[in-house]
């Protein structure tokens, strides 16, 4: 049976404009091959733009509302359409790719097996990283926080007299707030990746951990463009809007006087860095100026190069559902001249080992796998989240950072499973999400009344009698109230879905009528 997704990945018209590539012309390379939907077609939405839903309001440590926030995005039908479209086609492509590799079970488990192996003798493989760097010409620097963290890397930018960086999207250092501190000891950071560039012009933080600006339209993108480096503001042209981004930000890579990348795998038998791109634009960052620091998660350590090989098969095929990303780029010692730091940062990871139930987050590669197919994110958007990890895997990182802040998160998850079954490195995700459940009622962050209405929901299922006759009361109820007492404001229930007509007669009363059942 074919879904509406599939007929949409059919390049039918169910699809939204945006994605339309298949049947377009215009969205051809010259020897004929069909452009990815993520370069898109070339021409203009005919559909009117439609301001862009902006993601949570967050405020110190109170809890962020992913649900109010989520509520805006679905509001915005051209957003939201737009937004489950590519991320589902991202999901069928990884499935395709999946597809093609008999091994893909055996090679998760052994991602899995190396992760667990290497976060179980983290201290061990971190030292030989540090002297196999260091015996390359590596500066290595310990963050413990994301405070030591910046001010790292101010000290070794002021060592160099530094006043510009160019650097390479790294979610670990949109995790310690980098670029704001940059900006309060006057740095100018440029982002030379095309989407997380967008998102910085725009003020927003990445809503993707791999495709940092998905949650925006190529309206939105012509509206920052013409804002912030004055391209025309009816062109929404991806090739215009791309090589406008390149003319402006070019200048500025040549002329920047450090660099920096992220990392997505530290081999600790050679103390190299390895950074996976679709752009280029880590080399650029780490070559062009003579200036290299690189921002390492601690739990990015993996023991051997040949352990690396599993990761690259798994990476790209589960983030975007293509073989291998166009660079992946070995950062082994300074060229000639120039100089390279790492900085390994904890901030929290050391205490998150130790978590009996959440220590196994630490297996995350950042694919965004998890993000693709969970259908509460893909209807929200990554911003709703308010905090640095949205989806699946956000649910199960952001409350180890603040517990009372991130407390609604757990609770955005159908908990479908979903994300466990397409997660490269066997994160039981959506148990994690439901054993944070737990967790906050234990440390006593579950808003009141959700308490008091689980609470008296345990108490009427742990009484059968009372439970059928409660179902019966308000079967009875829903076949007469009228319209207005379900569908109304208040009742969360009622909004955007019709209330199923209740059956004329329950399982149960049919069970014991013709089985004869007790129970
Ligand atoms: S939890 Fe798994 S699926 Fe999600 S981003 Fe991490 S590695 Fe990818």
């Amino acid at each position: 049976m074919s879904t509406g997704h599939e007929r949409a990945a059919d390049g039918g018209a169910m699809l939204h404009p945006e994605l339309r590539a298949q049947r377009d012309e215009a969205a051809r390379a010259p020897d004929g091959r069909r452009l990815d939907h993520a370069e898109g077609t070339s021409k203009p939405l005919r559909t009117a733009a439609e301001p862009q839903p902006r993601g949570a309001t967050v405020h110190g440590s109170r809890p962020v509302d992913q649900a109010e926030a989520a509520a805006r995005f679905i509001a915005a039908p051209e957003h939201e359409k737009m937004h489950d479209e590519r991320l589902w086609d991202l999901r069928q492509k990884r499935d395709r790719e999946m597809h093609g590799i008999a091994e893909w079970e055996e090679l998760r488990a052994l991602a899995s097996a190396i992760k667990e192996h290497t976060l179980t003798h983290l201290d061990e493989y971190l030292e030989q990283f540090e002297a196999n760097a260091g015996a390359h010409g590596v500066h290595v620097h310990w963050a413990k926080d994301a405070a030591e963290h910046n001010r790292i890397v101010h000290g070794i930018l002021g060592d160099h007299g530094a006043k510009t960086l160019i650097k390479s999207k790294s979610m670990l250092t949109e995790e310690c707030g980098f670029r704001a501190y940059m900006a309060s000891v006057g740095i100018e950071v440029v982002e030379t990746d095309l989407g997380e560039r967008i998102q910085q012009l725009d003020n927003e933080d990445p809503s993707h951990v791999v495709v940092p600006a998905v949650h925006k339209l190529r309206t939105d993108v012509a509206a920052v463009f013409a804002r912030t480096i004055g391209t025309d503001p009816a062109n929404s042209d991806v090739h215009y809007l791309a090589e406008s981004q390149r003319q402006a930000t070019r200048p500025l890579i040549l002329a920047a006087d450090a660099g920096m990348t992220g990392c997505n795998f530290a081999v600790a038998e050679t103390g190299s860095v390895v950074v996976c791109t679709n752009e280029g634009n880590a080399d650029l960052s780490a070559n062009l100026p003579n200036l290299h620091i690189a921002s390492i998660g601690i739990e990015k350590i993996i023991p051997r190069l040949d352990d690396l090989a599993v990761f690259v098969r798994l990476l790209s095929r589960s983030a975007l559902g293509s073989p291998i990303t166009q660079y992946t780029s070995h950062f082994r010692g300074p060229r000639r001249g120039s100089e390279m730091h790492f900085v390994l940062v904890d901030n929290g990871r050391s205490d998150r080992l130790g978590l009996e139930k959440f220590w196994t987050s630490l297996k995350c590669i950042r694919c965004g796998a998890c993000m693709n197919t969970c259908p509460v994110y893909r209807r929200s958007g990554g911003l709703s989240y308010g905090a640095t990890y949205s989806g699946p895997i956000g649910l199960i990182i952001d409350p180890t950072f603040n517990a009372r802040k991130y407390s609604k998160l757990p609770f955005a998850s159908t908990l479908n499973g979903s994300c466990t079954n397409v997660c490269p490195v066997k994160i039981n995700i959506h148990e994690q999400i439901y054993a944070w459940r737990r967790e906050l009622v234990k440390q006593h962050e579950m808003p009141l009344a959700k308490r008091a209405a689980m609470k008296a929901a345990g108490e009427l299922l742990s009484r059968p009698a009372a439970y059928r006759a409660a179902i019966a009361a308000a079967d009875a109820a829903l076949a007469h109230l009228p319209r207005f007492v379900i569908y109304n404001g208040v009742n969360a229930w009622g909004r955007h879905r019709e209330v199923p007509h209740p059956p004329k007669q329950t399982f149960h009363s049919w069970y014991r009528e013709n089985r004869g059942g007790a129970q």
